[in-house]
Order: C-alpha cells, then structure tokens, then sequence
C-alpha cells in the first residue's frame, strides 16, 4: 500500500515505524521544518542538550513509550532522576511526591481530612471502573468523597488550573486516569526529547519512509479507489491515510466527511497553553525544587513554575539554569496576544517567591511558545463523543490527543494510538 501520514509528532512516527515495518510505501507530511510536534524543542549554540518548547518528561508507568525506545534499542538513552514536585501551603512550598511527604504535608493537618485524601487516593489507584466515574463530573465526586476541605486544597487547585471556565465539567475518568498512571520519578531521553525525535526520524528514513519537512497539507479528498492528498508542493494519490493534526484540522482538511462525524470533530472542547522558557544566570530554587504547582487563588499568574535544570544538569545547556512558566489557557485569552516582554513583565515579579534574590538582570534570555491545542477538555460520559479512527471515509484514518481517552494526553499516548491506527490500517476494515 501506499500511505500518507499527516504530523510528524511521536503518534505520526510511531504509525510509520510499523506501516514502514509491514512493507509499505511511507511519506510522512510535516507542516513545521522539524519532526517532533508538540514535544519538540531547540537548542542554543552553547547547548549540548535541547529544551523542550512545552515542559516534557515521561512517568516510569509510560509502557508504550518505553517499549517502542527498548524496539529501537535506545533504553540505555532513558534517565529517571528523581526532581523534586511541591506544592504550596500559606506562602511556603512543601515536597509531595511520595507517600511519606505526602503524609507530612501540613495543608490538609493531620487528622480527618488526610485520612479522606489518603483513602481517596487509594481506591482511584486500585479500581478499574473509569467507566462509572465518567459519568459524573470531577467536581462533584471529589467534593463528595475527599470533603469540602481536601477538595479544594489539592484537587480543585489543579482542575481550575488546567480546565479554567471548564473545571466544573470535566469528569471524574480524568482524574482516575492521571492518578492510576502516572509515577512520582520522572524521566527524560539524554539530549532532549527533540534529540529522541530526531533519531527516530533519521531511523525512519534509514526504513525507506520519506519524511517532507515543510509541507503543510491543504486537503485530502476522496477520488475514484485512492485518497488524493493536496499540499503546497502539489498533489499525490494514497491507498490510506493518517491524519495526527487536531480535531479542528482535520475538520479543515477533510471537509467531505459525513455531518455526523464533522460535528463530532468540532463539539470536542480543548485548552491551548502558553510557555515561557527563560534561560536565567542563577538558580531560582535553592533547594532544588523542579515543579512547583501554583494556586491561581493565592496570586500566581501561571499555573506550574518549572525548573528544567533542577531535572536535568545545567551543564547541557552551557551552564543555564532553565525555567519554564506556563498556564493551560483559553484560546481568546490575553495570553495569546501579549507579547513576549510584556508576558515577561507579569511573570518575572513573582519569581522573587521562589527566590528573594532574584533580580530582573538574571534573565538571558526568552522564548515563548504558544499553542491552540494543549489539552482536551473530557466532560461527562466522554466516551460516547470520541471519533473513530477509521473515518466514515474509506481509507481515512484519524489519530490524536483527544482519541486516547480515558488516559491523559501524553506522548506515551501518541505512540499507543499510533500504533493502534497503524494496526487497523493494516488489517482493514475494523473501526476504533
Ligand atoms: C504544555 C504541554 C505539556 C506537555 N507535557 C507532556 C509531558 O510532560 N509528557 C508527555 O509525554 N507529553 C506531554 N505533553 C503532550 C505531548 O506533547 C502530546 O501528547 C504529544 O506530543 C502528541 O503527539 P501527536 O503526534 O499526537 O501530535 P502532535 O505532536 O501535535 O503532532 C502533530 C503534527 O502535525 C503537524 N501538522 C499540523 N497540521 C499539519 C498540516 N496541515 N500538514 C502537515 N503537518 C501538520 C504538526 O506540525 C505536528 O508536528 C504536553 C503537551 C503540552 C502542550
């Protein structure tokens, strides 16, 4: 067969790996002049490592990541350190990222209420049954079942932060989801995840699978028993097809769908983000925090303060230390039109929480990365909204962040539901 793919994020390449693999003819579509998607990053001359563009890492749970780099024969490439994630409490920020810290954390005091997080935690971790807990939202089980007072200390902090106007709808699954599959000890790939990214690329091309970068795809239509695929370089027929864009694109690129399932494409709801990356002459946190969750209630104006060089030595990056600040958003927020200095101007005054010392002149340099489509929004009973990835087009296959339901968008995710979409456009007419 002949197969286009559409991206080439971890999902798009995962797919070419085994459809390339199975013996057929690859080309891979790339819009941007790099691989890597939304886990992609860049570097400065003086780096050895790249910086991922949005903060990145794996959780030790991530199997199909893992088990895609262990095929490629890279594991000795995967670090695990062991960063350090607070969380804040009256001014004061206090390591939670095991049980014991947990425990010890003084926001919830040392009676009822850690009781109720402890044994909410507990049974989220052992069930299975997401399928009950999407029918209700977040909100509402944990305001039943964690109280009021463990609500909205540790749980609502989070919702509001990654949902804003949406916190209240999003369902209980979610919250399953990122606590039955995600670890305390987080891990990296040596060089950055764009050094991943560009191997697995070079790997694939070493397949045979031709990867255009720079071409963005206008259209993909049905024509006779082929799928003609139009880009700014011109117009080529497939057997099959992989679109890996967002929902919203591939609306856009494949307008001949049936009603029933463009509808489905454009009711999903999702966030988009914007990231600051600073390279800065001096540590921020002197105790070697790496991610600080921030309540938007007490003043912050991001949601997660991330210091990549906390994670990652600072001699990758010729000596940086390496922050992230960043806020999962609504596209229409001022966020999105601010520009870089003055985004700058309303992040760094809080930066002297994290360090009294610290002083505008400690600030390099800036790079800010903005994107529409960061973060699906799942709302009740999810499950029966999510497209398939066999399209109602023949041939049509549709794989992204917001099909990989009930887990949590992740790059782990992308290679699982790559793979998936590979397996199906192999064995033909199965729907997912
Ligand atoms: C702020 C943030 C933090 C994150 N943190 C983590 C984390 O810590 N760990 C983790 O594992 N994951 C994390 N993720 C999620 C992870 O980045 C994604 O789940 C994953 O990269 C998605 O891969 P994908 O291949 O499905 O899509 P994408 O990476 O979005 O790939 C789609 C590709 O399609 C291309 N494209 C779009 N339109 C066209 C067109 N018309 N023609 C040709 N090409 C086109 C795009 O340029 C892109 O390269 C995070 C994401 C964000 C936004």
């Amino acid at each position: 067969m002949k197969i286009a793919i559409i991206g080439a994020g971890f999902g798009g390449m995962a797919a070419a790996y085994d459809l390339k693999k199975a013996g057929n003819e690859v080309i891979i579509y790339e819009s941007a002049d790099y691989v890597g998607g939304l886990a992609s990053g860049f570097k400065e001359p003086h780096w050895d490592w790249s910086v991922e563009k949005f903060y990145h890492h794996w959780f030790q749970s991530d199997k199909y990541m893992l088990e895609l780099i262990r095929e490629l024969g890279w594991e000795d490439k995967v670090i695990f350190p062991r960063p350090l994630t607070v969380m804040y409490h009256k001014g004061k920020f206090y390591p939670f990222d095991s049980i014991l810290r947990a425990l010890l954390f003084p926001g919830l005091g040392f009676g009822l209420d850690k009781i109720r997080f402890g044994f909410v935690g507990l049974f989220l971790r052992l069930t299975n049954n997401w399928k009950a807990l999407e029918k209700v939202t977040a909100d509402s089980w944990m305001l039943k079942w964690a109280g009021k007072n463990v609500y909205e200390k540790m749980w609502k902090p989070l919702l509001v932060g990654k949902f804003g106007p949406f916190y209240r709808d999003v369902n209980m699954a979610w919250m399953w989801a990122r606590i039955k599959a995600r670890t305390t000890r987080l891990g990296t790939f040596e060089g950055g995840f764009q050094n991943f990214a560009n191997m697995f690329a070079e790997n694939l091309r070493s397949m045979g699978v031709e990867i255009r970068l720079g071409a963005r795809v206008e259209s993909i239509k049905r024509e006779q028993d082929k799928l003609s695929v139009k880009s700014d370089g011109g117009s080529l027929s497939f057997d099959k097809v992989l679109v890996t864009t967002s929902p919203n694109l591939m609306a856009k690129l494949s307008p001949d769908l049936p009603e029933n399932y463009l509808k489905g494409l454009l009711e999903l709801k999702s966030m988009g983000a914007v990231v600051m990356v600073l390279s800065l002459k001096h540590q921020l946190s002197k105790e070697g925090y790496y991610w600080f969750n921030l309540p938007k209630k007490a003043g912050y104006p991001m949601l997660a303060l991330v210091e990549h060089t906390n994670f990652v030595p600072k001699e990758h990056f010729g000596g940086d230390h390496i922050v992230y600040a960043g806020d999962y958003l609504e596209v229409g927020h001022e966020y999105f039109s601010m520009s870089d200095e003055q985004l700058l101007e309303r992040f760094t005054p809080v930066f002297k929480k994290f360090n009294s010392a610290f002083e505008r002149d400690w600030v390099k340099k800036v790079w800010v990365n903005k994107t529409s489509y960061a973060q699906p929004v799942p709302l009740v009973n999810h499950s029966k909204n999510i497209p398939a990835i066999q399209t109602p087009i023949e041939g049509l296959y549709f794989a992204s962040m917001s099909q990989v339901y009930p887990w949590d968008r992740g790059t782990n995710f992308a290679v699982e539901i790559g793979r998936r979409a590979a397996r199906m456009m192999l064995s033909g007419n199965q729907r997912g």
